[in-house]
């Protein structure tokens, strides 16, 4: 028997779509590098396949979040610079250096980490400056802005090859914050003046105008198919499917339950069809009695509770010769995308796939894994 044959979950990543989504969002920009971001195991869907793939397709920036992230990308992008947004810590200079690691300087402190560090490596460090322009989150507010520009001392050692800021609602083009930070933005990396390029647009700033994209666009999530417009028709290519083998269907008739709890009672008859994912796979257990698959074409709805292994459909509705033991049903794919999988467990496709599991059979699909 295959592997794929004996699988109970198997995650599709179609890398040729990433590739061709980080073209079409590069193609927005054309004044502009193109990046790639590639944190949290490339959104979980495995960052050394996707980050090879971004840079055979031209693809020279990356960025991930933390050291280790960065340590572990290293040796599968020969040149390319890979950024670590969260920035240093005390005491791991030289894993920046000894791995090619450029840090994300987000705040006063970590300007004078990395300042001191360079001063004692003898030659000056590169690093990006990350201006906060309205996240509250990371980056040098206006004030520390003001300092650093009234002592360029602060900035001694650090070759600035990158000004950078993070928007907070650019999914809602109508949201004022936009134009906002924006003019934020321009004004504190005027007030900076150092020479660098500037980066101010991930995924759905794309998305925002012209004026938004200044010389470097940072797309994630848009590179996996999420949609950065949400409420309109997405642009870019679906990247994932996800499917559960059937393990058992059976009938049923009133009053019976099913699952733990016995949240769903059948009020007629009808068919449930029970598959091997569950919570320890990633499936939120907000999707008990909320969230569908797809099967023979028709989508079907997921009754009772998301246990952990198991999940239970009824597929009453389906054509009885599609639903059988060995046959998968779909809950990411063309007819139900993780946007869509996202909003019936009340939360966003980034979560959804940053939380997939570990049990899948991953079937890559091109590209340059
Ligand atoms: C995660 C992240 C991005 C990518 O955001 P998407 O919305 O996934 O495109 C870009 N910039 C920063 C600073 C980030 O943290």
């Amino acid at each position: 028997m295959t592997a794929h044959d004996r699988a109970t979950g198997i995650l599709t990543v179609d890398l040729d779509a990433i590739a061709a989504n980080w073209r079409f969002l590069a193609a927005r920009a054309p004044g502009a590098e193109a990046a790639g971001v590639v944190k949290a195991d490339g959104y979980g869907l495995g960052a050394i396949p996707v980050a090879k793939t971004l840079a055979a397709a031209g693809c020279k920036t990356f960025f991930v979040a933390t050291i280790d992230e960065g340590i572990a990308l290293r040796p599968h992008l020969g040149a390319a610079r890979i950024f670590i947004l969260g920035g240093p810590l005390p005491g791991t200079g030289a894993d920046f250096t000894e791995h090619g690691l450029v840090p994300v300087l987000n705040s006063p402190d970590q300007v004078g980490l990395w300042s001191g560090f360079a001063r004692s490596h003898g030659t000056p460090l590169p690093a990006a400056l990350h201006l906060d322009t309205g996240m509250s989150r990371l980056g040098l507010d206006a004030h520390a802005v003001g300092l650093l520009a009234a002592d360029k001392r602060h900035l001694d050692g650090i070759d600035t090859v990158l000004v950078m800021s993070h928007m907070a609602c650019a999914d809602e083009p109508g949201h004022a914050k936009n134009a906002e930070q924006l003019t934020a933005f321009n004004t504190l990396s005027a007030q900076l003046a150092v020479n660098a390029p500037r980066s101010l647009a991930a995924s759905s700033t794309i998305f925002l105008g012209s004026g938004y994209l200044f010389d470097l666009i940072r797309p994630g999530a848009a590179l996996y198919g999420l949609n950065p417009v949400p409420g309109q028709p997405n642009p870019l290519r679906p990247v994932v499917r996800l499917s559960g083998r059937i393990l058992q269907v059976r009938d049923v008739d009133t009053p019976q339950t099913v699952g733990y709890g016995a949240t769903h009672r059948f009020a007629s008859k009808g068919r449930v069809a029970t598959v091997a994912f569950g919570y320890a796979d990633g499936l939120f257990r907000s999707l008990g009695n909320r969230g569908f698959g797809v099967i023979g074409g028709v989508k079907v709805p997921v009754v009772g509770r998301i246990s952990m292994d198991l999940t239970t459909f009824d597929v009453s509705a389906a054509p009885a010769d599609a639903v059988h033991p060995g046959a998968m049903i779909e809950l990411i794919g063309p007819g139900h995308d993780a946007d869509q999988l996202a909003e019936e467990a009340g939360t966003i496709g980034y979560e959804v796939l940053t939380s997939l599991g570990r049990r899948y059979l991953r079937d890559y699909v091109g590209g340059a894994a």
